[in-house]
């Protein structure tokens, strides 16, 4: 059986940090940003109630405002990497948490996965807030300290993001070439 990776969306497929960047500077011109080299975890809420006090709810309609997802940009040179990813014989397969109870949320990343890569790869997936129950081989995801209800079957595979900088114990990849390497794929 081929060996299976997930693979998270926002981090290493779509630029959801600086789409949420981009969104609150066109809707908040004359408010400060939070820019993602002052952050130090990966969690915005907390982040954002410690550095920009205040701004976390309306930073969060914005987030949670149906389209945001669906117009996020794609991350460098990721769909042609997961071709050859699946060229070299491995099953890939989206692992991504939406936003709690919107469900628009999981509609917005299934129109972006079919627009900017493809049907088969939308319709295979998984939706969850519990990622340690998905069965995979790895998992490659931006978020250090993925914990859930079950010991992962998956080896995480560490997206590098300037939040996470203090983890250590897990391989780190700063890009899809990267990866490329790890998997030893040309
Ligand atoms: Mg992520």
């Amino acid at each position: 059986m081929s060996k299976i990776i997930l693979v998270d969306m926002d981090g290493p497929l779509a630029n959801f940090e600086e789409g949420v960047i981009d969104v609150w500077k066109r809707c908040y011109p004359d408010r400060p940003c939070l820019n993602l080299n002052e952050r130090k975890s990966w969690w915005s809420e907390k982040e954002w109630e410690t550095l920009r006090k205040g701004y976390w709810n309306d930073a969060l309609v914005l987030i949670e405002t149906p389209g945001f997802f669906k117009n996020l940009s794609v991350v460098s040179r990721s769909r042609e990497a997961l071709e050859k990813i699946i060229n070299a014989g491995y099953t890939v397969q989206i692992c991504s948490t939406p936003r709690d109870g919107l469900i628009h949320t999981v509609e917005d990343k299934k129109a972006w996965l079919i627009e900017f890569f493809w049907k088969d790869i939308a319709n295979s997936a998984i939706f969850t807030h519990d990622k340690t129950t998905v069965v995979g081989d790895y998992l490659i995801d931006d978020k250090p300290d993925i914990v859930g209800s079950k010991v992962p079957s998956w080896k995480q595979i560490l997206w590098d993001m300037p939040f996470n900088q203090q983890t250590n114990g897990m391989p780190r990849v700063k890009s899809w070439k990267e990866v490329l390497e790890y998997f030893k794929i040309e």
